[in-house]
């Protein structure tokens, strides 16, 4: 997708810090962090959000999520951690290519509406 921020980082043509790359998978850090640890972990295709998947996608969900507990083992967030992927406006996606994020480091808040 020509104009999607995290297809440019796919791409190197924005850029960003790299935790893990290989040919379907890239993690880079989030740049404005919610968390001590916030990492952005993102399939190189790009997929819209987590509802536009098909079960074409199986194999790559499990890849992208074992990715994030293998950063979380990495980072040493032993006391725990979260997974979030917002979808479209209500649920706060800003950036419209599937992400999953990472947040750890402290004890995270609750959440819900506003
Ligand atoms: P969301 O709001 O769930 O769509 O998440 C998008 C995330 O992308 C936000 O947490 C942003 O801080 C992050 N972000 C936006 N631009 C960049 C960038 N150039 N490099 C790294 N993270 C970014
Ligand atoms: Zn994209």
């Amino acid at each position: 997708m020509k104009d999607c921020l995290f297809c440019k980082i796919v791409r190197g043509e924005i850029p960003s810090e790299k935790l893990y790359e290989d040919d379907e998978v890239l993690a880079f850090r989030d740049i404005n962090p919610a968390a001590p640890v916030h990492i952005l972990v993102i399939p190189k295709e790009h997929i819209d959000g987590a509802d536009t998947l098909t079960s074409s996608h199986e194999g790559l969900i499990a890849k992208l999520i074992l990715t994030v507990q293998r950063l979380a083992e990495e980072q040493k967030l032993v006391q725990g951690w979260r997974i979030v992927t917002n979808i479209r406006e209500h649920g706060g996606q800003t950036v419209r290519h599937l992400h999953f994020h990472l947040l750890g480091g402290g004890q995270l808040g609750d959440f819900g509406l506003k």
